[in-house]
């Protein structure tokens, strides 16, 4: 039995809104990008929502809305996919990165700590060490496993940083500080802006898109008007009966809205977003209940305190007991129909980042942790076949290989 690594699934009310939009005679930014962005802004508890055609132009636009500077740096986690670094260096500013916790792979407070005390004594290299100013951060919740919020915003705080979240993989996905304390949902006031994704293969899906949350006004304002050429934003419904037909451009902006074709399958699909989130769940809950004694492989960590969005489902393979490494378990999972990905390849071994001199020293854990993380399948739709599928071929790769004594 063949098992992709993800297949995104629409229903016939989704497909019918899309054609619906189509004959409606509205196609780009209107009223169902509006209704898009109201209901998402209420499913994460946040105040304001600018929808956007991808998460990279979320995180682009939070860049620039909070002014990120030539010079400027910003804390970057190694473990994270090219779109949260790259647009650091959209304003010329650098990318500091940091290492991940061996187990969650999220960013680790402790060596964010000890790369800002290494860029003040001029310990990292050369073309990093260009930076001013540390000026923000960029965490990602790896998989949809929320980081610890309160130590994220202290930390930020206690170095005057400000906080943009990669949200791109935690939709919809919570953290609370202990039992019995309150949740705050990913995108309640997380971050100053909290960036989403809408892409194909993520939790939820409008083909392509993003979404930019914030708990400011000002900073909502600045990303919707940058999102449209920098039009003012009184330009913003020119084509409807209370816009100006007299825009005034007020900055080089962007061209990243988002089209209301998009938006109709994104509130179709925001509507079932916690059951696509339960169903993950169970896909989670089978595959470590049935490799729980698969003494070749770590499974995710317990998710204590998290509503954990479950995008991903990423194992670690335990090299020690195997007599294969990473790349050739993979052959074997494709050779037995099993689709699979890593996340990922941490951006210091990949050729631009290496330009700036970092080098696998500088993140140790992640440099390590690498080599031997695969991601399983994981989508609300999986068969009970497909599950068994994707545990048997693992199972039978750990037993074929297992290296003796
Ligand atoms: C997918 C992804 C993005 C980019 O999202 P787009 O909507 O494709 O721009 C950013 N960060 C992470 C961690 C991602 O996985």
């Amino acid at each position: 039995m063949n098992v992709p690594f993800f297949r995104p699934e629409l229903d016939e009310t989704e497909i019918a809104e899309v054609v619906a939009t189509l004959r409606s005679g509205w196609l780009t930014t209107g009223p169902r990008t509006r209704a898009f962005e109201e209901e998402f802004a209420r499913a994460v508890g946040g105040r304001h929502a600018v929808a956007l055609n991808s998460c990279t132009a979320a995180l682009h636009l939070a860049t620039v809305a909070l002014d990120l500077r030539p010079a400027d740096a910003v804390l970057v986690p190694t473990m994270t996919f090219a779109a949260t670094a790259e647009v650091v260096r959209y304003a010329g500013a650098i990318p500091i990165l940091v290492d991940c916790e061996p187990d969650t792979l999220n960013l680790d407070f402790g060596d964010a700590e000890r790369k800002l005390e290494d860029l003040a004594a001029g310990r990292l290299p050369p073309a990093v060490s260009e930076a001013k100013r540390p000026a923000g951060m960029i965490p990602v919740h790896v998989g949809g496993r929320m980081l610890d919020v309160a130590g994220l915003r202290s930390f930020a705080e206690r170095h005057g940083l400000w906080l943009i979240e990669d949200a791109a993989h935690s939709f919809p996905a919570s953290w609370r500080p202990g039992p019995g304390a309150e949740w705050l949902r990913c995108g309640e006031d997380t971050a100053d802006v909290s960036c989403f994704s809408f892409y194909a293969n993520k939790t939820i899906t409008t083909g392509e898109g993003g979404m930019a949350v914030t708990g400011s006004e000002e900073l909502a304002e600045r990303i919707r008007s940058l999102s449209l050429h920098g039009l003012s934003n009184d330009a913003w419904g020119r084509y409807t009966a209370k816009g100006a037909w007299d825009y005034r451009i007020i900055a080089p902006g962007y061209k990243y809205n988002l089209t209301d074709i998009a938006s109709a399958l994104g509130l179709r699909q925001l509507a079932r977003a916690e059951e696509m989130r339960i169903a993950r769940e169970s896909v989670a809950t089978d595959f470590a209940e049935a490799l729980a004694d698969v003494e070749e492989i770590e499974l995710p960590p317990p998710a204590e305190d998290r509503v954990h969005s479950w995008h991903l489902f990423q194992i670690r393979l335990h090299l020690n007991r195997l007599k294969i490494d990473r790349d050739r378990f993979l052959e074997e999972l494709r050779a037995r129909g099993i689709g699979f990905s890593v996340h990922w390849r941490p951006l210091h071994l990949h050729p631009y980042w290496q330009s700036f001199g970092w080098r696998p020293e500088h993140l140790p854990v992640a440099s390590e942790v690498w080599r031997r993380t695969v991601s399983l399948p994981i989508f609300p739709a999986m068969t009970g076949e497909e599950r068994e599928a994707v545990v048997a071929a693992v199972r039978e790769v750990c037993r074929r290989f297992r290296r003796r004594g």
